[in-house]
């Protein structure tokens, strides 16, 4: 079968492999579509993850753990799937025509809703970690929420807070492409920020109101209540890092700082703010299998609409292509590799 392999950074070679057989709990699934995650990229630049984001070989290993497919073979010993089921699974190796995976079904197989389409399912896995981002924040009526980043994951923060119905203010989003903010604004941003062309702080300020600092009720400061970092640290980039401005606006007492990003190196921060204004820091990665129901849920009820966020598609034999233009994030947002 064909595979993409990655040997190295930025050395990712589609090439011809041997087709998995699977183990007893195992089934294979004939990968439909795989889409590349942010993680990945941290991979392709500069090797980090590579032990979770493979399915090694004897040289090299299949990355995309973003795939959605048609069950091609069942085990044995596994229950509850059969043969032409159309399915989502969350295991390294989706970069190839088959990926053998160790059922557990509701756990890292799920069955796909006919409503939803291949290349939805294969979002699953991102919105997944947008909702449960968004839960850690724990957003409620009337509050105020910056979203910095407006990637796959800020995207679906943007639609999974919509979705939800809270009630939010104002959903703000920060981004360096116009081209990523326009894609946000249809899904319900409120207001966009270009950080290339305004300062982020200065703007947010003028977007929220005003509240009187509890501890000196004469003195105003701008209500920023939720703030979701969803870009980390990059050494490419050489602007502000997000983290400290998102410390620098969040509102006293009240603020929480909900960080996803990937940090690619050690930053240096002043917290003078952070403690000085009580504000809660909350890391957040992955999700729970219940949170996966419910992200399937809002793609199968249409409340989502992830297809806004899929700006490229490539064949297998293309993968270098496609890693490359998922780089490049002023044209792409989510790139799919279609086996
Ligand atoms: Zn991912």
């Amino acid at each position: 079968m064909k595979a993409a392999v990655f040997y190295g950074p930025r050395d990712i070679r589609t090439e011809e492999v041997e087709k998995p057989k699977i183990q007893d709990n195992e089934i294979l699934i004939k990968v439909k579509a795989c889409g590349i995650c942010g993680s990945d990229l941290h991979m392709y630049k500069y090797n980090m993850f590579s032990v979770i984001l493979l399915r090694y070989l004897k040289k090299g290993g299949i990355p995309g753990h973003e795939y959605s497919g048609v069950v091609e073979e069942v085990g044995t010993k596994v229950v509850g799937i059969k043969e032409g089921d159309r399915v989502v699974a969350l295991t390294s190796g989706g970069m190839a025509e088959y990926v053998p995976v160790p059922c557990f079904l509701n756990d890292n197989v799920f069955k796909l809703p006919l409503e939803v389409s291949y290349e939805e399912g294969a979002t699953l896995e991102p919105l997944s970690n947008s909702y449960h981002a968004m839960m850690k924040g724990k957003p409620s009526k009337g509050e105020n929420v910056v979203i910095f980043g407006a990637g796959a994951i800020g995207l679906g923060l943007v639609e999974c807070l919509r979705a939800l119905d809270i009630d939010i203010n104002k959903l703000i989003v920060v981004d360096l492409s116009d081209h990523r903010l326009n894609i946000a604004e249809q899904l319900g941003a409120d207001e966009v920020v270009n950080a290339r062309k305004t300062n982020p702080r200065i703007r947010i300020n003028k977007l929220v109101e005003s509240i009187p600092l509890p501890q000196a009720p004469e003195m105003k400061m701008p209500k920023v209540d939720i703030i979701y970092d969803c870009v980390g640290y990059m050494k490419e980039h050489k602007g502000p890092i997000v983290l400290q401005q998102a410390i620098n606006m969040a509102s006293v007492n009240t603020g929480r700082i909900v960080v996803h990003g990937i940090f690619e190196g050690n930053v240096s921060l002043n917290i003078v703010e952070l403690v000085a204004k009580q504000i809660n820091i909350i890391g957040s990665f992955g999700f729970t299998s219940d949170e996966a129901k419910k992200s399937l849920e809002l793609l199968q009820t249409k409340k989502v609409n992830q297809s806004k966020i899929i700006s490229h598609k490539f064949p297998l034999d293309k993968a270098k292509e496609a890693f490359e233009t998922q780089c490049k994030i002023d044209e792409s947002v989510k790139v799919l590799i279609k086996p």
